[in-house]
């Protein structure tokens, strides 16, 4: 039994103590959302792909050939017709690798990195981030720094916690590595600094949500009730949406995607598409989240 299971200990049995330090643990602090965006571009947008592979498999303890085949899609196939989309439009982008992933395919990331794009961290099997004692979670933070700048041939600045699973020592442990930015968290539409304990952290925070993740919408286990039941145009309807959004509020649109579901044929069109309509617009930032991390961090400086 788990020392947090609600029935021996009820949240509606904690003194107030108790539940204003579980809110104040991690939050969201100063906007980052800076007055102008690079040479005055009126929106920003970061593309993220989290190259999660096999690990969506061995995250479980299974070695299933036929669940591994639909992990080795996302390299085989789908990062070479991502890469090549990029290309094409000249997009750089960031790409959240678990370590094992990296170590599977070293030759994949050393290509995305050749290519302009940022190998940032996404756990080391894809483990769920809160099942872990702080020991371990630091044990597979710091085996996962290791083997991406082994890889990259620089360490990694930011991290995207696999699944955005996000622990209570999580923050700790960044803080412990010095690294730039997370993005994993949900506190905005626009980046933040994060609060640990209600101070300064000095971590910039480039929020996710899954309404801007090809995941719940194209999601597919045989084992659950997870399906693809949203139709790719409706896909391109709602992150065209998020981005036009973005337009108007001169704000930063970062969308997640992961290649073994957006690579397929009839999804990277939408992609396509979706790209296509953010060039129709004038003045729009491509950047990776190191970038626009960086650019926020030194904006909200200099604002003081
Ligand atoms: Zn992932």
């Amino acid at each position: 039994m788990s020392p947090h299971d609600p029935d021996r200990d009820p949240s509606w049995a904690w003194a107030e103590p108790r539940w204003r330090r579980a809110v104040e643990k991690v939050r969201a602090g100063r906007s980052l959302h800076p007055a102008r965006w690079k040479d005055g571009a009126r929106v920003c947008v970061a593309l993220s792909f989290d190259s999660d592979h096999e690990t969506s498999t061995l995250r479980e303890g299974s070695v299933s050939p036929g669940r591994l085949s639909q992990g080795q899609y996302g390299s085989r196939a789908a990062v070479p017709r991502i890469l090549e989309l990029l290309r094409r439009h000249g997009i750089r982008a960031s790409f959240f690798v678990p370590a094992v992933v990296a170590l599977l395919h070293p030759d994949e990331q050393r290509r995305v990195v050749d290519e302009g794009h940022e190998l940032a961290m996404h756990g080391w099997i894809h483990e769920m981030t809160s099942q872990l004692t702080e020991t371990v979670e630091r044990d597979l933070m710091r085996r996962a720094h290791e083997a991406l700048a082994k890889i990259a041939g620089r360490p990694p600045v930011g991290v995207r916690v696999p699944s955005w699973d996000f622990s209570p020592t999580t923050l700790g442990l960044i803080r412990e590595l010095g690294l730039l930015y997370d993005s994993s968290l949900m506190a905005d539409d626009e980046p933040y600094e994060i609060l640990e304990d209600g101070e300064p952290t000095g971590i910039v925070e480039l929020p996710v949500e899954w309404i801007k993740d090809d995941a719940p919408y194209l999601g597919m286990n045989r084992a659950s009730t997870i399906r693809p039941y949203t139709p790719p145009s409706a896909v391109l309807e709602i992150f065209q949406a998020e981005f036009n959004g973005a337009v108007n509020e001169g704000g930063l649109f970062l969308l997640t995607m992961h290649p073994h579901i957006i690579g397929h044929r009839s999804r990277i069109a939408l992609l396509a598409d979706l790209i296509r309509h953010m060039k129709s617009v004038d003045g729009v930032w491509f950047a990776t989240h190191e970038e626009v991390a960086r650019y926020c961090l030194a904006q909200g400086s200099a604002a003081g």
